[in-house]
């Protein structure tokens, strides 16, 4: 196990058991560095204003017509702010709907080129490759040059977070994982969602499959959430 690692999660106020085993269990063992590098995957204390429960809600793998544009009206509709974490090529095909998001004031992340899996596998200039062109076309699109990455499937590596660390971008993993991207239906999804802790990091989808039930179940939780105080903010 890397010493650093549950020293860095104390210092941030994380669970340092919680985030070791997380991680590592993720890779199937250690290799992460620890230090600045390490993934966000809960919000920081600081983050959290008088107490208030704080939520982030993370969209991955869009924007896709045929879903983002109903999400962003249901979130327009309860006032939520959350993330995106953008596929580049997905933003070459829908540029004006990359602008709609970053418009509504949505944090934009990026999440790769093409979504290669196992990202962490793959080559060098690969890697560089994926992560700086993706950035050009989301500022390109958006005029937003985005601050935040979240690698394919969680696909961690020394290298991905040491290309991240030189190129100013923040790694952001998740601490809830409601599986919408298996397609459970929205009741089970919106059961996984109510299941969330205040500084969880909510991992949904709004591209690579049917997410009608993701988009069903964040319109039915967003009033419950509201009414236990939830606040929603972005990594
Ligand atoms: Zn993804």
């Amino acid at each position: 196990m890397n010493r650093t690692l549950p020293a860095r999660a104390a210092e941030a106020g994380w669970s340092a058991v919680r985030c070791a085993a997380r991680l590592q269990g993720r890779l199937g063992g250690p290799g992460l560095p620890g230090g600045d590098r390490l993934p966000l995957f809960r919000l920081p204390r600081s983050h959290t204003p008088q107490g208030r429960p704080l939520l982030a809600l993370t969209f991955d793998d869009g924007p896709d017509p045929r879903w983002t544009p109903w999400l962003l009206d249901v979130l327009a509709e309860h006032q939520v702010t959350a993330s995106f974490f953008l596929i580049g090529r997905q933003v070459a095909a829908h540029p004006a709907l990359a602008a709609r998001i970053a418009a509504a004031g949505h944090r934009l992340g990026n999440h790769s080129l093409d979504h290669p899996q196992p990202f962490s596998a793959r080559p060098a200039a690969e890697l560089r490759r994926q992560v700086l062109v993706t950035q050009e076309l989301i500022a390109d699109a958006t005029g937003v040059l985005p601050d935040l990455f979240r690698a394919p499937a969680g696909g961690w590596s020394e290298p991905v977070l040491r290309l991240l660390a030189g190129s100013g971008l923040r790694a952001v993993d998740w601490s809830v994982d409601p599986k919408d991207w298996g397609e459970p239906g929205a009741g089970r999804i919106a059961r996984r969602l109510l299941r969330s802790r205040p500084g969880d990091v909510v991992l949904c989808h709004d591209g690579g499959g049917d997410r009608s039930g993701t988009v069903q179940a964040v319109r039915a939780v967003l009033p419950v959430l509201r009414d236990r105080g939830v606040a929603f903010a972005t990594p």
